[in-house]
């Protein structure tokens, strides 16, 4: 199976289907007072050198970037984000809604980066009509982009002192959190607390869980506002444990770090073949699990018809002339096989 189009659509690794069966013998308390939750939320702890943190599971990564932002927001200020955001283009205004109506105002990007002169221009912009415009709010940063691109520990900074000038927490969208990490080589710690990451979504489902995202705070002066927003939102999980169960085996033994691996040489591995092949072009600069290569139509049919799977970027492939030239956006999860990237190649090689 050539499967692309996203990281949710693989399986959940064994490893965590085990520790579900192995969460589900007898009786616990409910709403997260059980001795697994416990032990997640240590393991999480552990990951980011961060014993004091606030630690929280929900199911979706929208939940935790929206329950997160709203317990900095309020409903009369604006959250900083990208043109390209999670939160702005595919959360259904869920942040919106979670903060009570904050509004998203938006730096432009080209690659779904922002750098630190547009970040502070755009926050300079912002909160310059007295009590009739909104207040500033949280900075919020996707690592990795939603366009594969990745921050340098540097510009992670750069943009948390940007904020820092401005007296706004920080936000970091963690969805492929594990990917960037093992690509920059760096610490958990270092890619959050220490370059002034205030609160992160710690993603697991598009790297090997069913369907777990932690919410870390690393100042715990939030946490009891965010539990009752949880509660509220309906994000609190009466069997909590088996929301936890899965972070057990996904930290032992840095595995979600071998999976995110696995995941990135897959990406890497397609990447080094496709360039210089049939005049292959990416859009933006490949990193982590993802990449966005611009390919002739007659490439994407052949692929297509061969049974391969994956969204076209910026275009339909009907009624595309042969010789034109689409993106495709092609997202590798930890399960791919070498057989499945071989046949994509040979089938794209023609
Ligand atoms: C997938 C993703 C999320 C979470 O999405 P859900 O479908 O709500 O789990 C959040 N941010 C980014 C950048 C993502 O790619």
């Amino acid at each position: 199976m050539m499967f692309f189009a996203s990281d949710n659509g693989g399986p959940v690794h064994p490893s965590v289907i085990e520790a579900l069966t192995e969460a589900n013998e007898g009786y616990t308390g409910g709403y997260g007072a059980d001795d697994v939750t416990a032990r997640a939320v240590a393991a999480v702890r552990e990951v980011f050198e961060a014993p004091e943190a606030a630690v929280y599971f929900v199911a979706t990564g929208t939940a935790a970037n929206a329950l997160a932002l709203a317990t900095y927001a309020q409903p009369f200020h604006t959250v900083f984000c990208t043109d390209t955001a999670h939160i702005h283009e595919d959360e259904c205004n869920a942040p919106e809604f979670y903060t009570g109506g904050a509004k998203l105002t938006l730096v432009p990007t080209t690659d779904g980066r922002m750098t630190a002169e547009d970040l502070r221009r755009v926050i300079a912009g912002e909160e310059t009509r007295g009590v009739h415009g909104p207040q500033r709010g949280p900075v919020s940063i996707t690592q990795i982009t939603e366009r594969g691109t990745i921050y340098a520990l540097d510009d992670l900074r750069g943009l948390c002192a940007v904020a820092k000038e401005y007296d706004l927490p920080v936000h970091l969208d963690g969805a492929r959190f594990a990917n960037a990490l093992v690509e920059l080589g760096c610490s958990s710690a270092e890619m959050t607390w220490k370059a002034g990451v205030d609160v992160v979504s710690f993603g697991g489902t598009k790297n090997g869980l069913m369907g777990a995202e932690a919410v870390v705070f690393f100042d715990p002066e939030k946490a009891w506002e965010f539990e009752l927003r949880r509660k509220r939102g309906g994000h609190l999980f009466s069997k909590q444990r088996y929301l936890a169960a899965q972070f057990l085996p996904y930290l032992e033994g840095g595995r979600w770090l071998d999976l995110a691996r696995a995941a990135n040489a897959s990406r890497q591995r397609l990447q080094d073949a496709m360039e210089g092949m049939n005049d292959i072009t990416f859009a933006y600069a490949p990193s982590g699990n993802m990449m966005f290569p611009t390919m002739r139509v007659a490439d994407h049919r052949r692929l297509f018809d061969a049974g391969a799977y994956y969204y076209m970027w910026d275009g339909d492939l009907d009624g595309a002339a042969e010789d034109d030239r689409l993106t495709a956006r092609l997202v590798c999860d930890w399960s791919m096989s070498d057989a499945a990237l071989d046949k994509f190649l040979t089938v794209l090689r023609g």
